[in-house]
C-alpha cells in the first residue's frame, strides 16, 4: 500500500527521550513507583526506588502511562482502569549479507492463518510478531510460542541466514491501545 510504513520504536522512543530533555524533562531510569498517596492538600506523594533506594516525591499533577500496571496505578488512586495484559512475542532477524537483504520482505506482510506479521526495519533487519496470550502478566518467553514465528520467517524467505537472528521481545505487554499501540498511542495523547 502507498502509504503504508514502518519505524523503529528504539529509534521513536530514544528520539522522543532526548526531545524532552531538551524542553527540561528529567527521566529517572531504572526506578519503580511502589505507591503513591494522595493527602488531604491535594498533592500526590510517590515513593519512589531508585537504585533500591526509596526516595520520595511530591507533584501537583501527574499522568499515568504505566501499561497494564495503570491498573494498579488506579487502585492506589481509588480509581478503577479495566485493562489486561495481552502478551505477544516478536523476533528480529538480521539480513546479514546482500542476497538475505534482498529477499527479506520491503512492505509489511500479514500471514492471517499463522496471526504473523512483519515489518522491515531499515537495509539489514526485519522484525516478525505474532500471537497473543491471555495468561496475567509474566515476562516468561516461551519456545513454543517463538518456534512459530522462526518457521514463518524460513518459509518467506529461505534466502535469511536464520542463524543471524536474534531473539528478542520488542514489548513485554499490551495495554489500552491494543496491539497497535506504538503507532496509535502518539495521536491518542495529542487528543
Ligand atoms: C510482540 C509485540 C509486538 C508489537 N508490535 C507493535 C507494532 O508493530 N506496532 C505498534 O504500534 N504496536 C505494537 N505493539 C504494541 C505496543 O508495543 C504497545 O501498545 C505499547 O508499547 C504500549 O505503550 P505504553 O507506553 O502504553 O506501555 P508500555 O510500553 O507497557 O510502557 C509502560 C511502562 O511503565 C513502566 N512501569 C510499570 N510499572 C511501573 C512502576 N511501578 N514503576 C515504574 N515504571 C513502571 C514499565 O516498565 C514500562 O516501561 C506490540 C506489542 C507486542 C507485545
Amino acid at each position: 500500500m502507498p502509504s503504508d510504513s514502518t519505524g523503529d520504536i528504539h529509534k521513536f522512543t530514544r528520539g522522543l527521550a532526548q526531545a524532552c530533555e531538551r524542553h527540561g524533562v528529567q527521566f529517572h531510569y531504572d526506578a519503580e513507583i511502589t505507591s503513591i498517596e494522595q493527602p488531604a492538600d491535594g498533592r500526590l506523594s510517590l515513593m519512589v526506588d531508585l537504585a533500591s533506594e526509596p526516595e520520595p516525591f511530591t507533584f501537583e499533577r501527574i499522568l499515568v502511562c504505566a501499561g497494564v500496571k495503570s491498573r494498579d496505578f488506579a487502585a492506589m488512586l481509588g480509581d478503577h482502569v479495566n485493562i489486561y495484559p495481552v502478551k505477544g512475542n516478536s523476533i528480529t532477524i538480521c539480513l546479514g549479507d546482500e542476497t538475505g537483504q534482498q529477499r527479506g520482505p520491503w512492505v509489511s506482510l500479514l500471514d492471517d492463518s499463522a496471526k504473523i506479521v512483519t515489518s522491515r526495519l531499515g537495509a539489514d533487519r526485519v522484525r516478525l510478531a505474532g500471537t497473543a496470550e491471555i495468561n496475567g502478566f509474566n515476562r516468561d518467553i516461551r519456545l513454543d510460542r517463538i518456534a512459530p514465528i522462526v518457521v514463518d520467517a524460513a518459509t518467506f524467505s529461505r534466502g535469511i541466514d536464520l542463524a543471524r537472528h536474534s531473539l528478542g521481545r520488542s514489548a513485554a505487554n499490551d495495554a489500552e491501545h491494543v496491539a497497535q499501540g506504538w503507532t496509535r498511542q502518539t495521536a491518542g495523547g495529542a487528543l
